[in-house]
């Protein structure tokens, strides 16, 4: 029977019990599945160390060595064992905590020591490791590179540890050489970018005979896995193109009097191309969905107004939407400013703090048409909101918003209207041609001229009164200062505790001024009027939680202290900063942090201190943390999972994939051709659910 079709249960080794738990835990049925359960690391038996060698805690190494004495320290429950190993030059400390009782040692004998080595007090020494007699050591345990694999809580309390694991599967490698595997890319492809075949990948992936053979193994698997979310994302981009967009193919009276008349600057060459692509899209035919990246500051709020004119100028209705009802409400002021009462073009306001009252009007304006466009909150997307005829949305920050919130949007009109999704979170390409893989994307990569970078400091609390004198001679300059706290939701209690002990000390220390505070926990209307005094320059400090992450804009405001700034992810700690740094003044940024940093804590500093290039501390992020926790994609995750490659180390090679995948849709976009119906009916099998933009209306 083929291992597609052999029950996991019939597997040797497994049975019904664990073939359930197999199941259950990783979604295995069958012997294939089993196949596609990929080591995690291997840890390399074929060398041995010396004790000098040592010089990391992530590696796995074994040493062969003997024990020169032990004893024991503490009594009771804190009672441990501690021995010491020696290569013949050098010696290492063992250490037990737990079964002190149960560990035999002995004295002249020749073991074999395997384990991860721990750092303690600036030393290494070993924790439980692994002491095999020599005279007991099988020749297999010190061959090779051993695969080792993740195991879920409930596997473990199964039984099945990533031991077990190996027993099962290499007991299936014998038939897979024997059978051999259909596959799942086109032998054209596989000599093109000089990939393993599927078989000799997949035994190589867990048994490799060396490092160059499993890396080529993995690269190989790593190509399909990306092959195939690319290839699907692209399908569903292919299949959209399809659909009809509403033609806006005109330039008319409300762009070009605007364009020439109110136009408070020369855009940026930047702002000039992207409008170029907007324009060519919704004079396509086609619908557009369009990502506009650009970083904090970089003039947006221009592009936004600019694409709504022209969707007014073909009759259409625009409507422009906020993650937060600050956000909404300064999109509303700048944009008012910005047309400065030009009579042709009514725009309305419209988010939760709006009365009944004042919603009326705006209501039957809308269906009337009257309204050409309305800036808001969620509540424009709410099902009594109904429009004449909207063409285009503008989705600011779009990562705050739902799929199920998109949907509603799309249904305003009879066919969905135009896209434009804007966020200050650059996203680093891989991510990009993976979650938004579907849209096309522009970038606003060039600053307006004459920003004078924001200069960013770290410090430790423990220079808490040099920063109360900066903050001090700032506003006796006359700027404004924020102190940001963190706030993350299960902690919500005690950060609100630190931002009130915060903003009751800063009370204490600047008696002579006035101090707003926000946070997400206020009413919206508390907040507007904290907010609206400090904008107004009546509070000389905000105390505020993330709150005012996104979008705020006071000019004024030439100064950000980040307290507990090791809390923080990069590019959250890169949206902060982009409240400063908004006016002609120098501004300032200053992360504070406990005086103890971990490793990734520091680089994290250390990078905010290097660079104002949202780009590259995206990227930086990314290896940091991986996809997963990415600010952006935090709400929506990736829709896929990754067995293999990695978004942040597979760069290039997720660039050939999609180039692969495209080429294919390209002459084939439906794959309705003989030769690529194993990729069709491979889709089939994933069912990969990529971001599916086009799926929703
Ligand atoms: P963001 O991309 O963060 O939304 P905004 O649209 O709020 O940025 O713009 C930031 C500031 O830069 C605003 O005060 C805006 O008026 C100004 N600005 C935008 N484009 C230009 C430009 N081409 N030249 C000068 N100033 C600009
Ligand atoms: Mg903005």
């Amino acid at each position: 029977m083929d291992l597609a079709n052999k029950n996991i249960e019939y597997c040797k080794g497994v049975g019904a019990k664990r073939a359930d738990i197999l199941r259950k835990e990783l979604g295995v049925k069958s012997a294939l599945d089993m196949l596609y359960q990929f080591p995690y690391k291997y840890i390399d038996r074929s060398r041995f160390y010396y004790i000098h060698e040592i010089d990391d805690d992530e590696t796995y190494v074994q040493i062969i060595g003997h024990i020169t004495e032990w004893h024991t320290v503490g009594i009771g429950a804190t009672q441990r064992l501690s021995a010491t190993f020696t290569d013949g030059r050098h010696t290492i400390e063992l250490v037990w905590f737990k079964g002190v009782k149960y560990v035999k040692l002995e004295r002249n004998v020749q073991y074999l020591l395997f384990g991860k080595p721990s750092r303690f007090n600036h030393q290494y020494n070993f924790v439980h490791p692994e002491l095999t007699l020599m005279s007991k050591v099988q020749p297999e345990m010190t061959q090779g590179l051993e695969p080792h694999y993740n195991t879920t809580e409930g596997m473990k309390r199964a039984g099945i540890n990533s031991k077990t694991m190996r027993t099962i599967i290499v007991q299936l490698i014998p038939e897979l050489q024997q059978q051999g595997l259909v596959d799942t890319i086109g032998m054209d492809m596989v000599q093109r970018y000089h990939l393993m075949r599927l078989s000799e990948a997949i035994c190589n992936i867990h048994f490799p005979k060396d490092t160059p053979t499993m890396q080529k193994a993995r690269e190989r698997l790593k190509f399909e896995e990306l092959f195939y979310i690319q290839l699907q994302i692209l399908r569903q981009m292919k299949r959209r193109e399809q659909n009809q967009g509403f033609l806006m193919p005109i330039v008319g009276k409300a762009f070009h009097s605007f364009y020439q008349q109110h136009l408070p600057f020369p855009l940026t060459n930047a702002q000039k191309r992207v409008i170029r692509e907007i324009q060519a899209d919704i004079k396509s035919g086609k619908q557009m969905n369009r990502l506009l990246q650009g970083d904090v500051g970089s003039g947006k709020t221009i592009v936004a107004l600019l694409t709504a004119l022209l969707a007014v100028d073909n009759g259409y209705q625009a409507c422009i939407m906020a993650p937060t009802e600050i956000l909404a409400n300064q999109h509303y002021q700048s944009i008012s400013e910005l047309l400065n009462d030009s009579d042709d073009i009514k725009i309305a306001l419209l988010t939760g703090s709006t009365t009944a009252k004042q919603r009326q009007p705006i209501h039957e304006q809308l269906q009337s048409g009257e309204i050409n466009i309305l800036i808001g909150t969620h509540a424009l997307i709410e099902d009594h909101v109904r429009f004449a005829n909207l063409g285009l949305c503008i989705i600011d920050e779009q990562h705050r918003f739902g799929v199920a919130q998109r949907a509603k949007l799309w249904n305003k009109n009879l066919r969905p209207p135009h896209v434009l999704v804007m966020t200050a979170t650059p996203i680093p390409r891989t991510l990009a041609m993976t979650v938004y893989g579907d849209l096309q994307v522009s970038i606003i990569d060039e600053l307006p001229p004459g920003r004078k970078p924001v200069q960013t400091l770290h410090y430790s609390t423990l220079r808490r009164t040099t920063i109360n004198q900066f903050i001090e001679q700032q506003i006796g300059i006359g700027r404004q200062v924020y102190v940001v706290y963190p706030l993350i939701k299960e902690n919500e209690k005690i950060e609100l505790q630190d931002l009130q002990n915060g903003y009751n000390q800063l009370c204490e220390t600047f008696p002579h001024y006035r101090i707003s505070m926000i946070h997400g926990q206020m009413r919206a209307k508390d907040k507007d009027e904290q907010m609206q005094r400090f904008v107004s320059g009546e509070t000389q400090i905000l105390v505020a939680t993330t709150v005012i992450e996104v979008g705020v804009n006071v000019p004024n405001a030439s100064v950000m202290i980040i307290e507990n700034a090791e809390r923080f992810g990069l590019s959250q700690l890169h949206q902060l900063r982009g409240r400063v740094g908004r006016g002609a003044e120098q501004s300032y940024c200053i992360l504070l942090t406990k005086v103890e940093l971990s490793k990734d804590t520091r680089k994290r500093m250390d990078i905010m201190v290097a660079t104002n290039d949202g780009f590259r501390i995206a990227e930086a992020d990314l290896q940091l943390r991986g996809p997963g926790d990415l600010e952006g994609t935090q709400q929506s995750g990736l829709p896929f999972e990754l067995r293999i490659a990695s978004l942040s180390a597979d760069g290039p090679l997720l660039e050939l994939a999609r180039q692969a995948a495209m080429e294919i849709l390209d002459a084939d976009p439906l794959l309705e051709d003989m030769h690529n119906r194993i990729y069709k009916q491979r889709l089939d099998y994933l069912r990969i659910a990529a971001g599916n933009w086009g799926e929703i209306s």
